[in-house]
């Protein structure tokens, strides 16, 4: 008896089996990894990255054994990492760490790129894990979730 998950192929609609390796459309191909770099993306995982958008994944590892922290994001039939969070208003790239939020042009862009400061935005505030979305609207709207604006408080100390 093969076990799907609940929700269908994001390129074809057919249902997604779950088998040895991860996860694959029972049509077209399209087929995601159950083990990306030493970390296991469990069922739940998978239908939320392939269906409710991005999400920051911790716990990924490469040969070297450093930890990292990344985005599954859907590829042509597969799904690979790529950590890229935005772009920022001069066009860094603005990607995710294990505890930062950076911009790759930070030596570049003062502001308005609130990722200029210190190392960057922290992932965690108040308890509180920064989600894709909030920091997209930090970046371009320059809406907070909560509290104090993150810039100002790097800067100040
Ligand atoms: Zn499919
Ligand atoms: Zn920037």
């Amino acid at each position: 008896m093969k076990e799907y998950l609940k929700n269908r192929c994001p390129i074809c609609e057919r249902r997604m089996y779950i088998y040895q390796y991860g996860y694959r459309c029972e049509k077209c191909g399209f087929k995601m990894k159950a083990f990306i770099c030493n970390r296991y993306i469990s069922p739940e995982e998978a239908e939320s990255i392939l269906y409710n958008g991005k999400v920051i994944l911790d716990g990924f590892s490469k040969k070297d054994g450093k930890i990292f922290s990344s985005i599954p994001t859907i590829d042509g039939i597969t799904v690979v990492l790529d950590d890229t969070v935005c772009h920022c208003p001069v066009g860094g790239r603005i990607y995710v760490g294990s505890k930062w939020f950076r911009c790759d042009k930070r030596d570049h862009c003062r502001q308005p790129c609130f990722f200029t400061h210190a190392y960057g935005v922290r992932r965690s505030y108040d308890g509180h894990l920064l989600t894709i979305e909030e920091v997209r609207s930090l970046v371009y709207e320059k809406k907070w979730p909560k509290g104090d604006c993150p810039w100002r408080a790097d800067a100040a100390a």
